[in-house]
């Protein structure tokens, strides 16, 4: 890449490094020194600018506020054995990034910006970068619209933003899960396969509900039967059903995961089959009974796969069985891990070293 692009860099006078517990990190509460903001204002992107981390002051007519063009992505960042800088794919984040907005009617954000911003964020804050096993740097790249004005329109100006937060070893616990079959996440022409904020402030009172019955997480159903299962909270659902690996079509309901394109190739690369299909609640409880679904996973950047213990369903809990040393979860995990942590080699082109 060339490094052409002009970018304002204003230094933090003294780094904040210290204040920081790296032994004790809470996910997403710990912020890095330095934000990249970019501002789009007469159809064009400004200079980008890192600043110091910090809070931003706005008119409350800020219209993302009211009316929810905002957008998202989530990705991570770590250190090599030798201390060289990985990012996981960076590349799949910045095209979803587009996706969503062009969905949202927000501009999109060219390639140099993106990639290049995020480059020299990372550089500058490369101390905050754990290097202890498990750990990494989250990233958390977005956009929102900034006119002030309160007509429903698009906004004409927006700000795109870039953050860091160390965290520490997601702790992967199997979860309890529960299909819902009364809320639904995203139905087809909508736009669930959007990272925007409004999807998740819809998942949050479901979600409550699963949690006050004793589960984790919910398990989403299509939108016009709630008969077949699509997503882990905000994680995409997998399958090993008789020895192949299942999970949900992508299409305008199904977020268009990184992990769920990671766990799918390294899977086919272990020699697996891999169905992308529809899966019944029929055909997923009565193979948890029958012992035909051997593991249940959820996939994504936080907990990369977060291993499903119980799917409950109107009011029965079916169990899956323990998972053996070598489950594909445990092996796909291991596999997606050692390449993003730079431990071997990265024969997929999938890490961009900084
Ligand atoms: C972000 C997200 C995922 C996972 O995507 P990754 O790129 O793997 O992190 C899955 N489902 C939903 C709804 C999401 O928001």
């Amino acid at each position: 890449m060339t490094e052409t692009l002009q970018i304002d860099i204003h230094q933090i006078e003294k780094s904040r490094i210290d204040t920081v517990d790296f032994d004790n990190l809470i996910f997403g509460r710990s912020f890095a020194d330095h934000m990249l903001m970019v501002d789009y204002e007469d159809g064009a992107w400004k200079t980008p600018q890192i600043l110091p981390f910090g809070p931003i002051s706005y008119s409350p007519a800020m219209m993302s506020l009211h009316y929810g063009q905002a957008i998202f992505e989530g990705m991570k960042a770590y250190k090599s054995p030798t201390g060289e800088i990985l990012v996981f794919r960076p590349e799949e984040n910045w095209k979803r990034l587009n996706k969503s907005a062009v969905r949202m009617c927000m501009p999109e954000v060219p390639e140099d910006i993106f990639m290049e911003g995020l480059s020299e964020l990372l550089r500058l804050d490369s101390a905050w970068i754990p290097a202890k096993e498990g750990s990494s740097m989250y990233i958390r790249p977005f956009m929102f619209s900034t006119d002030e004005y309160v007509g429903v329109s698009p906004s004409k100006t927006y700000k795109f933003m870039i953050f860091t937060c160390p965290v520490g070893a997601y702790y992967t616990k199997p979860i309890r899960v529960r299909v819902e079959t009364k809320y639904i996440r995203a139905a087809h022409g909508g736009v669930g396969f959007s990272k925007n904020a409004g999807n998740y402030g819809g998942s949050l009172y479901p979600t409550k509900l699963a949690v006050d019955a004793g589960y984790d997480q919910i398990i989403w159903t299509d939108a016009s039967e709630h008969q077949y299962v699509e997503e882990a909270g905000t994680m995409n659902l997998m399958f090993v059903i008789d020895g192949k690996l299942v999970t949900a079509p992508t299409g305008d309901t199904i977020l268009d995961g990184v992990t769920r394109k990671s766990v799918i190739q390294v899977a086919k690369d272990f020699g697996m089959e891999v169905e992308e299909r529809q899966l019944s609640i029929k055909e997923l409880t009565e193979g948890i009974a029958s012992g035909k679904v051997q593991e249940a996973f959820g996939a994504g950047t936080a907990a990369v796969i977060a291993p499903i213990a119980t799917v409950g369903y109107n009011g029965v809990d079916y169990d899956l069985p323990e998972r053996p040393a070598d489950a594909f979860s445990k092996r796909v995990y291991t596999e997606i891990d050692n390449i993003k942590t730079g431990k071997i080699e990265d024969t997929r082109g999938w890490v961009m070293k900084i």
